[in-house]
């Protein structure tokens, strides 16, 4: 069986200090997570810190966001030939912090994504309803949506070398997780959709779940048919919780 994705997403949290500290208890657990690669995403001042502190190890570096531009005057944008020479493999794109607070929509989330592939690196791209959304009956409608907006502008064979992160708005950084049953209705429901354009994907298509997950959410949520790992924001700061997710992945 495939390896699972356990992504640890920092967020805006970070010092060397705190980064060292973090890597090397990292490094040290790594070798009792043997069904899961462990990808970490660290803010941009960080990245070449982690490559020197990964170099070597079976840990995998991403980013969080990234330019969908090659070069030029973008202010304050990074691009993704910059994250490449620090190492990077995997990019987040279209996480819900973004689209909400960065008014990020799926046309500039498929920019980057293609963007992404075209550097030859691995998007992970986030999918994810609204509790409104959720109570309108509007979930795999919502979540769905999503992903059509990228097949429509990457095409159906670009989920070949992609990933989807399966976020339920309300889910992230409030404690509350989705129900084992409730993430598996929905990556369910992606994978089927993926199928309908390109059956040949679907089936190997890794999706995550992501929305407070910790060591003990992880142990059911793993077990679930169409979960391939997890996405993790608070959990992801500390070692040992990040480590005992992995280690979840059977
Ligand atoms: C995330 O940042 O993608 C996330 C899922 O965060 P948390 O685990 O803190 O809810």
């Amino acid at each position: 069986m495939a390896k699972m994705i356990v992504a640890g997403n920092w967020k805006m949290n970070a010092s060397k200090e705190a980064v060292t500290a973090l890597l090397s208890e990292l490094k040290q657990g790594a070798v009792s997570v043997t069904n899961a690669q462990l990808v970490v995403f660290p803010p941009f001042p960080y990245l070449a810190q982690a490559q020197a502190e990964l170099s070597g190890t079976s840990i995998a570096i991403g980013v969080q966001n990234i330019c969908a531009a090659s070069k030029g005057a973008y202010t304050g944008e990074v691009s993704l030939a910059m994250a490449k020479e620090f190492g990077v493999s995997y990019v987040l794109v279209g996480h819900s912090e973004r689209r909400a607070l960065y008014a990020e929509d799926d046309a500039q989330v498929a920019a980057k994504f293609i963007a992404t592939q075209a550097m030859q690196l691995t998007p992970i791209l986030c999918v994810g309803e609204t509790l409104k959304q959720r109570e309108q009956g509007l979930t795999i409608s919502v979540v769905t949506g999503q992903i059509q907006a990228v097949i429509d502008a990457a095409g159906a064979n670009s989920f070949a070398n992609a990933v989807v992160a399966y976020e339920p708005v309300w889910a992230i950084g409030t404690g509350l997780t989705a129900s084992p049953a409730q993430a598996q209705e929905v990556h369910q429901a992606i994978r089927a959709h993926v199928a309908d354009v390109a059956p040949e994907h679907a089936v190997g298509l890794k999706i995550l779940y992501g929305g407070s997950v910790t060591a003990t959410s992880a142990e059911e949520l793993f077990t679930q048919a169409d979960i391939d790992g997890g996405l993790v924001g608070g959990a992801s700061l500390q070692a040992d919780s990040f480590l005992a997710i992995g280690q979840a992945a059977k």
